[in-house]
């Protein structure tokens, strides 16, 4: 498959930020997401790995995996939501993204999240959840609390003046070495995306 680098159809600011990074020289493919752009929820991981570069999907590889399968116990598919990361390229050796990278990535997803109109947003992960609670100042994401504590607590978000309820869920990738811990604490989070998403269907 060719790589989607230089795909016209990223003549745009936001990707032009996410062009000027080292992380973009080294990838293989730019990650944008996968799913339903008409979804009422947006799924947010942190960055691709090396199966999402090669193929340029997010979340096809092992963590990608274990999230279709907490989906699916749950009663929802790629349908029902959407699936993006913070990161569109992948970090070498899958290292954490620094607070550069965050500020050059994120534009493009603050633009997704305009485009898409989320209701609710699950961060995935400590990376994530911390950019939301943030309100995306990524200066103040290191004094946010991390997934431990914050976890399936829905909170109350402004992006860009659209009002989102955030729901922070453990990352698939960190449910596999934790199963028998994390998957029903992660069940029980989905059940309140759900509530939620029942609530404003009802009203
Ligand atoms: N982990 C992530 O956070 N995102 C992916 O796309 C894959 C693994």
């Amino acid at each position: 498959m060719e790589s989607n680098k230089k795909s016209s159809e990223f003549n745009f600011l936001e990707a032009a930020l996410v062009k000027r990074t080292d992380l973009f020289r080294g990838c293989t493919n730019i990650v944008v997401g996968k799913g339903n752009l008409n979804a009422d929820i947006l799924f947010v991981g942190e960055a691709p790995g090396k199966n999402e570069d090669e193929q340029g999907i997010p979340f096809c590889g092992a963590a990608g995996k274990n999230l279709d399968k907490l989906l699916a116990n749950v009663g929802l598919s790629l349908e029902e939501v959407y699936v993006a990361n913070i990161l569109k390229c992948r970090p070498p050796e899958n290292r954490d993204p620094s607070p550069d990278e965050i500020r050059a990535h994120t534009p493009w997803l603050l633009k997704q999240i305009r485009e898409m109109k989320p209701k609710v947003v699950c961060s995935l992960g400590n990376y994530a959840t911390k950019f939301f609670l943030a309100m995306g100042d990524v200066d103040k994401m290191g004094s946010q609390v991390g997934i431990t504590q914050v976890h399936g607590k829905v909170q109350d978000i402004e992006i860009d003046g659209l009002k989102i309820k955030l729901i922070p869920l453990f990352h698939p990738a960190a449910i596999i070495y934790n199963r028998t811990k994390l998957t029903p604490l992660w069940e029980a989070d989905m059940e309140k995306v759900k509530e939620l998403l029942f609530s404003f269907e009802g009203g």
